[in-house]
């Protein structure tokens, strides 16, 4: 019976932040589009934030960005970004009109589409496994049906993406120049890199870490991403990236397009697209022969 009380109790409570979450209002969620003030819990510990050297007001917006998530599906303000990005690529590339995340692949022009979600996506993976054409690995995976892929080395062929997600993930390369080439690489030609990463936007990226010859030097102190609360800090920081990221994913190869939120900063997503001349180049030199 107590089990039972307390599935009501959980219910009750569930109800009540859904009806005040929606009585406030907000901006649709990207991955469900629930309409509703985003529940806010605070997931950034003093020695992550010490360790980063966030400002006060960075340290609230990237807390905002992490901890603030839609009462109806749980998606994070970055998740649910993040998804809308998606969303915005997929019409682009096959001409679906979607406007969330979980309508996205009732069009079968979407489920053709082939994706490869390199990490896990947060709450976003249960939507992308919709999609026929998806190719899903996850960090470290040793269950055989879920490989593990290297984003400095993918073991996929060139041009097989029309979509490759990450998901706060390069910021855990030791090289991130050599992963964004490789993401470049296995797209086919106008196809899109969609990526959240952490970027403080007022400074330089900054190094904590780097592998030589296989062997992980720290720069700086070690500073990891995950929940120490459970236990979980084995995400080693790398790369703690800043304003000059946008030119580093020119440098790899791509064109890039930011998605930002209107008031907080730290909320951004990236749209890289391969771009598609190669395509042109081809069809024009095969007209002019
Ligand atoms: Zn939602």
């Amino acid at each position: 019976m107590s089990q039972l009380l307390k599935r009501l109790h959980r219910t009750g409570r569930r109800a009540r932040e859904i009806i005040g979450s929606r009585i406030e209002g907000g901006a649709p969620c990207g991955t469900c589009g629930f309409e509703g003030k985003p529940l806010h819990r605070g997931v950034l510990w003093p020695g992550l934030v010490a360790e980063w050297e966030l400002t006060p007001p960075w340290h609230r917006w990237m807390d905002e960005r992490e901890g603030s998530r839609c009462a109806w599906c749980g998606s994070s303000l970055r998740s649910g970004q993040l998804a809308a990005a998606i969303v915005s690529a997929a019409n682009r590339l096959c001409g679906s009109s979607a406007t969330r995340l979980a309508a996205l692949f009732r069009d079968p022009r979407a489920r053709a589409l082939a994706i490869a979600e390199i990490n896990s996506a947060g709450n976003l993976h249960r939507y992308l496994a919709r999609c026929a054409g998806l190719r899903f690995s996850e960090f470290g995976s040793t269950a055989p049906a879920v490989p593990s892929q290297d984003l400095m080395q993918l073991s996929y062929a060139d041009a097989s993406f029309d979509l490759v997600i990450t998901s706060d993930t390069l910021e855990h390369v030791p090289d991130i120049d050599r992963a964004l080439r490789e993401t470049c690489r296995v797209l086919k030609p106008g196809g899109m890199h969609v990526f959240s990463v952490p970027v403080v936007w007022d400074r330089p990226t900054r190094q904590r870490a780097t592998l030589n010859d296989g062997v992980l030097v720290h720069l700086l102190p070690p500073s990891h991403h995950g929940a120490p609360q459970e236990g979980k800090t084995d995400f080693l920081v790398f790369n703690e990236v800043g304003g000059d990221f946008v030119a580093r994913c020119s440098a790899a190869g791509f064109e890039v397009e930011l998605l930002r939120d209107a008031v907080n900063p730290a909320l951004v997503t990236f749209i890289a697209q391969r771009p598609s001349s190669a395509i042109r180049d081809s069809v024009g030199s095969v007209g002019s022969v």
